[in-house]
């Protein structure tokens, strides 16, 4: 990314913000130090989550976002960590370039970043995702703390 002050080429990225409809990162440049935006549009109106039943419903990461952030109710988790968890799983749904993905594939890409972040946010999150669809398997997911 060519910094607007001095034309370099090269800059680090400081901070990145996934908003609805683009990736936002703070960038500062290797060689002036001065700071400046970028803006990555992504295109948002074509991706689709296939639920179990076989009915697609359009990807909405606000939803996602409900069940994460419930999840993690009165965790000690600070918010930029879990502003980032949720930008890394929107991004790593969209990169694969797919028109639909399946609610499983989802599901597990969460369960996957919420084990690493907090145990406890995991099995509430689990448990609902799986809707307890075997107790032994909740209580397995439990033993296992
Ligand atoms: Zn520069």
């Amino acid at each position: 990314m060519i910094c607007p002050y001095c034309n370099y080429k090269e800059s680090k990225v400081t901070d990145k913000r996934t908003s609805p409809d683009g990736i936002r990162r703070r960038r500062e440049c290797l060689k002036c130090k001065k700071r400046f935006t970028t803006y990555e549009r992504i295109e948002r109106t074509d991706l689709y989550v296939i639920k179990k039943d076989g009915r697609r419903e359009k990807f909405d990461i606000k939803k996602l976002e409900a069940g994460i952030e419930k999840a993690l109710e009165k965790r000690p988790i600070p918010q930029d960590k879990i502003n980032k968890m949720i930008s890394a799983i929107d991004e790593q749904i969209r990169k694969a370039g797919k028109k639909e993905v399946k609610s499983s594939v989802i599901g597990e890409l969460v369960m996957k970043k919420l084990k690493k972040l907090d145990d406890v946010a995991y099995v509430r999150f689990a448990s609902v995702y799986r809707q307890f669809q075997d107790i032994n398997d909740f209580k397995q997911e439990v033993n296992e703390l």
